[in-house]
């Protein structure tokens, strides 16, 4: 393919994929990028550290391939995972320089791909970022399913540690090792890029924002108008960064009971968290009271008047029961 391809350019794409027998499916979220500039900001503030000399990159979503092309010129290596097969002929085309070198498609659904595996077996040795322009129907599916992939084995050096044990509470321990995925960037509707970076304490928290900040930091980079995509959609976009830092790692057991936390208390937000953690955990109110106010916690508290830690250590102090 010419160095003059432009595929922010509505003729060029229109010609592509008449060409190649392409209709768009609006039940697969395919709004292409338009805007030349938004790509490689995301390519560019996607990486992780001072070069992107040793950083793999998945991407979710190909589209014509525009936000790869511009992934596949500044990291080592790209892997896409597209549903689409129709989008093949279309893709051979556009990426034919990088898939001979750095680049390699994998039709699928990101959801039903065992995404440990694909990592293990195509970016071995490399630090892992996520870039993407995301399908909306699938934003908190396919995020918390990157969050949540365990540390590579090669990653795992640290050995089980205990983090905190006192005479009520039970411990929590860290299991370990590196993220396996260091960083997820990634295009989502204006509305929910607020929910996912919002702190646990402010009042645009939700289940959703506590379970990231879990896993790492999150960050609003950039706004993207409707207009920048091709089908326009109906809503604004927003570019969000979250930095994967693994540093509440918790044994099964304990995050299972963090998640149990965050999901009971924000499923009656208005309520105080006395109410649902007692019926959820089945523990009465009285002794439940006395647990809350031995780990510092107001049982009178609502979900979003909770910071992390307090999640964390609800978690611990319910377990002593
Ligand atoms: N990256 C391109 C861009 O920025 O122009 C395309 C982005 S478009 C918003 C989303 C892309 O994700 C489409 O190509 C669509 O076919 C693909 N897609 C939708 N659901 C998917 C799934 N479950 N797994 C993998 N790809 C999916």
């Amino acid at each position: 393919m010419s160095g003059e391809l432009n595929l922010t350019n509505i003729k060029t794409i229109k010609a592509l994929l008449q060409k190649h027998g392409f209709s768009f499916s609006r039940s697969l979220g395919q709004n292409f990028l338009i805007n030349p500039s938004v790509c490689p900001k995301i390519a560019r503030l996607g990486g992780v550290g001072e070069t992107n000399e040793n950083v793999g990159v998945l991407e979710i979503g190909a589209g014509v391939g525009v936000l790869t092309r511009e992934l596949a010129l500044r990291y080592k290596k790209v892997v896409v995972v597209e549903i689409d097969k129709t989008l093949a002929p279309v893709l051979e085309e556009t990426l034919a320089e990088f898939l001979d070198t750095n680049t390699k498609i994998i039709y699928g659904d990101i959801l039903e791909l065992d995404l440990k595996e694909l990592l293990e077996s195509h970016f071995k040795g490399m630090d892992v970022v996520c870039c993407a322009n995301l399908p909306y129907y699938i934003t908190t599916p396919v995020i918390m399913r990157l969050l949540e992939i365990e540390a590579l084995p090669e990653a795992q050096v640290q050995p089980a540690r205990e983090l905190l044990q006192t005479e009520q509470t039970c411990s929590r321990f860290e299991t370990g090792g590196s993220p396996a995925i260091r960083a997820v960037t990634v295009m989502v509707q204006s509305e929910v890029a607020t929910r996912l970076v919002a702190l646990p304490g402010t009042r645009e928290c939700g289940a959703i924002s506590a379970a990231v900040r879990y896993y790492g930091e999150a960050e609003r980079l950039f706004d993207v108008s409707a207009r920048s995509f091709f089908p326009a959609p109906k809503v604004d976009s927003t570019v969000i960064k979250i930095t994967i830092t693994g540093k509440h790692n918790l044994d099964e057991v304990h995050k299972k009971r963090f998640f149990k936390v965050v999901k009971s208390v924000f499923s009656q937000r208005r309520k105080q968290i006395i109410n649902p953690l007692s019926s959820d955990f089945d523990i009465p109110k009285e002794k439940l009271r006395e647990l809350l106010l031995q780990c510092g916690i107001n049982p009178a508290s609502r979900a979003e008047n909770l910071k992390l830690e307090n999640f964390l250590d609800i978690g611990s102090c319910i377990c002593s029961y």
